[in-house]
């Protein structure tokens, strides 16, 4: 049996995994995707202290991912998490590669991009409907694209994009943006940068591939066509929770519960990071909560095992 099971390669799983490694835990952590979570699809992150330049995304957490296995720890590439139950002290886990015990489990699935829910938006994902400017922008080499949302995601992605396509319009449905300030400057500043505000997509159109979006003011009934060759959805995320319906406690919107010391409702089992109810969505605190969730399951193991330095 293992000590503990990490469920999740982003940066709280990786930082887990480190000081679970440093504590000599016989810890795995299993990550279906190839480990970094969702930062590793950010161009440039600029506000995880240290990097006064800032970092690439991929290069931070590829970073952390050498980091832990450079001390030890085993990253397995497979499914994580297919079920989860308790047997006495014991945690039972069902991936696709079969079954995992452990002595304590820390979730950090992390979350993922919500849909938008317009016809169209399923038709032509892939061919110019996109959720990720990082990996598809370059295909918009001098094209018009649109960008949906007004948080710090959308306002990023959308700077970014402008390394490519002529123009990048931003559809909010308010009169001005959530991201941060500074996105906030660069964005309202930027020559290559429109807006449409107070607008709603009700349809993505197009032929073999996207050709144009269609607008919807958000007071009264006017709307309008606006040609694109692509369009990234922004509009925020879903925690990677199906799996745990039942099994630990969830907020409404299917965030994990905890209490201040990351324990869900299940003894032994942690939550860290973005899939937390609470959790800031930020880098840096999804490391803190991974140093914390390791912890704690590191004590709760060794008060098991009976080896607790107390
Ligand atoms: P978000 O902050 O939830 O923003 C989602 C945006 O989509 C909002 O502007 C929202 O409009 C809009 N929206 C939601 N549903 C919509 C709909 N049905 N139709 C049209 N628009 C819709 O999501 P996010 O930008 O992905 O950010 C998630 C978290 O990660 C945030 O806490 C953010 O601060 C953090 N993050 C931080 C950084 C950074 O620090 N640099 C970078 C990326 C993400 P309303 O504004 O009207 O609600």
């Amino acid at each position: 049996m293992l000590d503990v099971v990490v469920v999740g390669g982003g940066p709280a799983g990786l930082t887990a995994g480190i000081y679970l490694a440093r504590a000599r835990m016989d810890a795995l952590l299993v990550e279906k995707q190839s480990p970094g979570g969702a930062p590793a699809l950010t161009e440039r992150i600029e506000n995880y202290p240290g990097f006064p330049e800032g970092i690439s995304g991929f290069e931070l957490v590829d970073r952390m991912r050498r980091q832990a296995e450079g001390f030890g720890l085993r990253i397995a590439p497979f499914n994580p998490l297919l079920g989860l139950r308790v047997e006495g002290e014991e945690k039972v886990l069902e991936t696709e590669e079969g079954t995992l015990r452990a002595y304590a489990v820390i979730l950090a699935t992390g979350m993922r991009p919500a849909r938008l829910g317009v016809p169209g938006e399923d038709e032509f994902h892939g061919r110019g409907v996109s959720y990720c400017a990082t990996c598809d922008g370059a295909f918009f080499k001098d094209g018009v694209v649109a960008v949906v949302g007004g948080g710090n995601s959308a306002v990023e992605e959308a700077l970014f994009l402008t390394r490519y396509a002529r123009k990048v319009v931003i559809v909010h449905r308010r009169d001005r943006l959530r991201a941060g300030k500074i996105l906030q400057e660069r964005a309202l500043s930027h020559p290559k940068m429109e807006f449409k505000w107070k607008k709603t997509v009700k349809e993505i159109r197009g032929d073999q591939k996207v050709e144009s979006l269609l607008l919807a003011d958000v007071e009264g009934e006017g709307e309008e066509e606006l040609p694109v060759d692509g369009v990234f959805l922004y509009v925020g995320n879903l925690p990677n929770t199906e799996e745990l319906r039942g099994v630990v406690e969830l907020d409404e919107r299917g965030f994990i519960l905890t209490d201040a010391d990351l324990r869900t409702n299940l003894e032994g089992v942690y939550a860290a990071g973005d899939v937390r109810a609470g959790a800031v969505w930020q880098v840096a605190a999804a490391v803190g909560d991974g140093v914390r969730a390791a912890l704690n399951a590191q004590f709760h193991v060794e008060n098991l095992k009976g080896t607790a330095y107390i």
